[in-house]
């Protein structure tokens, strides 16, 4: 039987850019993939437009990280943002830069960065096998035996496990690798939702989905505490918020879920006036327009969708006339108009997250050739590494990076 140098499994970024990589120095490598074709997650990335990186240092890379950042320093040395847009420059994609440093083909289609990592592959001759689910995975006499869910046996002296996380299972990512690499001996991390919508008690909020709250501050009550959040825009959906903001803090909003139970979120829609002059504009206001309606007066405050809702919750009738607005109702107004809170009570199931926060330990890979550290010649690449990045690019990159130190290290 054919014995490949390196089997790669999984057709995510990681494992292409792994193949890649490996096939580039010449070795004889095998890529396995379930689905039918390669990127399945990739094509969903960034709505179909793929933020594929970012421009930032490496340092800030690290940061998104969290804690545990500084583990791929290495990989993304080794192969940096700038390394992976070259590598799409040169195979005629050109990238095009946008706020914040996120990086998307100029297509605006994930399905080029798909297309780009086909050709390349097939340039160098990479044998794909499709439609192959890796079951099991044993290692014998310094051999890897794969056996798939059909009994397909493949053999190999290195294997780069690139299975990704748990989300979006319907991509393919159901967490095989995980399984496989605990069978091993390796330690799998709790999975968490990492970019995950979170769900608010507040049926009114439901009842105003699609509707952005834009630039407003945020701040999550916990505990006699307050955490602030990055000031931005705020999605509401049919079963609580949503938005940059909210997918970026989700991870550390759901640890304090953990521990507080139910969160209060407080939004600040005038997050550049101080309270007092807010205060002050507002006694102006009602002295100068005493016979406007406080739901038309609002509007210069509100969404117009959201002034009637907010205004019942409060609760002041918006029919009420300014100079009808009794003080209590003007300083509670004004308290809303500065803290409006919502309850949060959960979040969407981990499935529904961007990306797993949790896989296999890092404490049981080596970082600069991301492989384990209990079996030679076994490599980790991508999502299926424990933790996970901020929203911007940073996570693709993770995986490219990652499979790319992972296909060049030596047999
Ligand atoms: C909706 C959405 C939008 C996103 N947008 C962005 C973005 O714009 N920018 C960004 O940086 N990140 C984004 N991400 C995160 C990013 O997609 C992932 O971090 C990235 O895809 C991980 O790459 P990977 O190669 O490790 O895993 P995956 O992309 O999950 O690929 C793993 C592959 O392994 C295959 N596989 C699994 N098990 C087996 C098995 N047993 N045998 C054979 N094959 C197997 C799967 O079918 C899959 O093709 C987004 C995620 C989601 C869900």
């Amino acid at each position: 039987m054919k014995i490949y140098d390196i089997a790669v499994v999984g057709g995510g970024p990681a494992g292409c850019m792994a193949a890649i990589r490996a096939s580039q120095l010449g070795k004889k490598v095998i890529l396995m993939e379930r689905n039918e074709k390669i990127g399945h997650k990739l094509l969903l990335t960034a709505n179909g437009r793929c933020n594929l990186t970012n421009t930032a240092s490496i340092k800030v890379f690290m940061e998104k990280f969290g804690k545990r950042g500084s583990f791929y320093r290495d990989a993304f040395s080794k192969f940096s943002n700038h390394d992976l847009m070259d590598f799409f420059k040169t195979h005629d994609l050109e990238l095009k830069e946008e706020e914040e440093g996120r990086v998307f083909p100029i297509t605006e289609k994930a399905e080029s960065v798909v297309d780009v990592l086909i050709n390349v592959l097939d340039e160098y001759q990479v044998r794909i096998l499709y439609n192959y689910r890796l079951k099991h995975l044993h290692k014998r006499s310094k051999i890897f035996k794969l056996s798939s869910t059909d009994n397909e046996v493949v053999t190999a002296h290195k294997v780069i496990l690139a299975t990704g996380g748990v989300t979006y299972g319907f991509t393919g990512s159901t967490g095989d690798g995980l399984t496989i690499a605990e069978l091993l001996g390796h330690h799998v991390t709790e999975l968490k939702p990492g970019g995950v919508p979170l769900r608010t008690r507040e049926a009114w909020v439901h009842r105003l989905k699609g509707v952005t709250l834009e630039n407003v501050g945020l701040s999550i009550g916990y505990g006699g505490k307050k955490l602030s959040l990055p000031q931005g825009n705020l999605l509401l959906t049919h079963f609580g918020v949503s938005g940059p903001v909210i997918l970026d803090m989700s991870h550390d909003i759901v640890g304090l879920m953990e521990k507080h139970g139910d969160l209060k979120l407080y939004i600040d829609f005038k997050p550049g006036l101080k309270v007092e002059n807010l205060g002050a504009q507002l006694m102006d206001d009602f002295n100068k327009h005493t016979k406007k309606s406080v739901k038309n007066y609002l509007k210069i405050h509100l969404p117009n969708s959201t002034i009637i809702p907010i205004l019942n919750n409060i609760p002041i009738d918006p029919e009420k006339k300014l100079n009808q607005i009794t003080k209590k109702e003007r300083l509670k107004l004004q308290e809303t108009l500065k803290a409006l809170p919502l309850t949060i009570n959960g979040h969407l199931p981990l499935n529904k997250a961007m990306v797993t926060c949790g896989g296999v330990s890092k404490k049981e890979i080596d970082p600069r050739t991301m492989e384990s550290k209990l079996v030679k010649g076994l490599y980790f690449a991508g999502e299926i590494i424990a933790g996970c990045g901020r929203r911007g690019g940073y996570n693709l990159q993770q995986a490219f990076s990652t499979g790319y130190v992972a296909g060049d290290s030596d047999l």
